[in-house]
């Protein structure tokens, strides 16, 4: 595609759409939306433009591809493959005005919520209603409901609750051509014709841009309970995931976390933890519900099932500020690791049998290229989170060989039934490993896909494929 660079009549025609207030070219600004949390990459837009309502985005996106100008969404700048990454520059599309959560339906248990909501104020504005949305990424405190749409995203509470996808039942979406669609309807059941509310879930700011959000809730429970379950192994603990299942209980999180991450965790966030010798592994196990009988049996399974797997020693978080810092340890072990050491972030997720095999995998490929890594995940979707520590690796290395290493950690995924990512998204930094798990013909069908919404290629270029 041949993009075309802005010039000072097409600023003036962004401004005559949104007010001059909402335009921003000054260097700070655009080096503030230069990056996001993936790795160090940088790719400064030409301008920022923050428009308050669809029919601003609807005008921009007309505009820009009349022009061939590129326009690249972004919500909280948290993702880490790349996404809001302006790489042709062009148009930096903020949605941090759309902050407004526009209903509560406490008789239909929906809401309906602006993209640039805060992930964390949503549940809490939610809860306040005894109702749960349990979409919770780990940077809930930073990312907006609009890129966890856009990422398909997920979090702990996936293994009981699922991901986005169960909760988002009707979107708002601006088309680059600027038309305004709803993209379904908000029922429980849709069987009207191909579903367009779940391609646009994790499209990755592809095919449109999401300016309101129809999304189911559920009921909150009154109780929960969190043990932390000790091993000597990573295999074992690996192991005692997909047994936990098979003993019949489904956890509302089942979270694996490597010795090393928690050593990290510790020093980083400065948590109170005393960290044995002989552990080099742990899962953290929750439970919710409303009955604590019900839970305490769930925990006995477990307990059962954890010591047959050769566990160590179990704990239980006994009040609520031991469960606040355990859960502190696992949600800011990511930021941990990146401030220790020059790192890159894999999300594998396989069939959670299999992730013994992936652990040890990892663990084999990376003594062969000369790389550590720090894993950790939300083990109870089979879903790894694997942190490469450049470690003893030269600066050549790293730069040459180690996508090898990558692509041979993807094929390994692969070959075990899994896949490229479980819920970072593809964006720029995965598009290459693609053709790993997709053949032509189903990337072709992704493409034709793109071209029927966005036939000049001017929404978000660069990203998927
Ligand atoms: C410490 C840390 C922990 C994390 N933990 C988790 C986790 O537990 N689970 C998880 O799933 N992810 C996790 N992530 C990844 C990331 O937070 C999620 O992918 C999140 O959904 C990104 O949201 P965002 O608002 O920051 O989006 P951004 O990074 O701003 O954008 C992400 C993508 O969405 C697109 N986009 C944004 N808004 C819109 C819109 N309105 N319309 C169309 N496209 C749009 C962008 O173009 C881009 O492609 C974590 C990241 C960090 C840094």
């Amino acid at each position: 595609m041949q993009y075309q660079k802005i010039t000072p009549i097409f600023l003036e025609k962004i401004k005559a759409i949104v007010g001059a207030d909402a335009v921003f070219t000054d260097e700070e600004t655009l080096i503030n939306y230069n990056h996001d949390e993936t790795e160090d990459l940088k790719y400064n837009p030409e301008v920022v433009v923050k428009p308050k309502n669809a029919q601003e985005i609807s005008g921009l996106l007309k505009l820009c591809n009349e022009a061939m100008v590129p326009l690249t969404p972004r919500g909280g700048g948290t993702g880490l493959s790349g996404g809001a990454l302006p790489v042709f520059g062009g148009v930096l599309l903020s949605m941090e005005k759309f902050k407004a959560i526009l209903s509560i339906d406490t008789e239909n248990l929906q809401a309906t919520v602006e993209p640039g909501v805060i992930t964390e104020e949503f549940i809490n504005a939610v809860a306040a209603h005894g109702l749960l949305y349990p979409v919770d990424p780990s940077s809930k405190g930073s990312c907006f409901i609009g890129g966890n749409v856009a990422h398909g995203s997920g979090g702990p509470r996936v293994v009981k609750y699922g991901t986005i996808r169960e909760y988002i039942l009707n979107l708002e979406v601006v088309l680059p051509t600027g038309e305004v669609i709803w993209t379904g309807a908000n029922t429980l059941k849709y069987a009207s014709g191909y579903n367009l509310t779940q391609l646009m879930i994790g499209s990755e700011g592809t095919l449109g841009v999401v300016t309101k959000i129809v999304t189911k809730l559920v009921p909150k429970s009154q109780h929960s309970v969190l043990m932390l379950g000790s091993f000597a192994e990573n295999e074992s603990a690996c192991a005692a995931v997909s047994a936990i299942f098979r003993a019949g209980v489904t956890p509302s999180a089942l979270e694996f976390m490597e010795r090393r991450g928690v050593e990290w965790v510790i020093r980083f966030d400065d948590i109170k933890f005393d960290l044995k010798d002989g552990v080099n592994a742990f899962l953290m196990i929750e439970f919710d519900g409303d009955d604590l009988d019900v839970i305490f049996k769930d925990c006995e399974r477990v307990n059962a099932v954890l010591e047959a797997q050769g566990c160590t020693e179990v704990l239980f978080a006994d009040t609520a500020q031991q469960k606040e810092e355990l859960w502190r340890m696992r949600r800011t072990m990511a930021e941990s690791v990146k401030s220790n050491s020059v790192y890159k972030e894999e999300d594998t997720v396989v069939p959670r049998a299999a992730l013994p095999k992936l652990i040890n995998g990892i663990k084999e490929i990376g003594g062969r290229y000369g790389f550590e890594s720090v894993c950790y995940g939300h083990a109870g979707d089979g879903n790894l989170h694997v942190n490469i520590i450049k470690a003893g690796m030269s600066d050549e290395d790293w730069k040459n060989k180690l996508k090898d290493g990558i692509k041979e950690i993807f094929e390994l995924t692969s070959a075990l039934g899994g896949t490229i990512s479980g819920e970072h998204g593809i964006g720029l930094v995965q598009k290459e490993f693609m053709p790993i798990k997709y053949s032509e013909v189903h990337l072709n069908l992704m493409r034709s896909i793109k071209q029927a919404f966005d036939p000049q290629g001017i929404l978000n270029p660069g990203k998927i494929f």
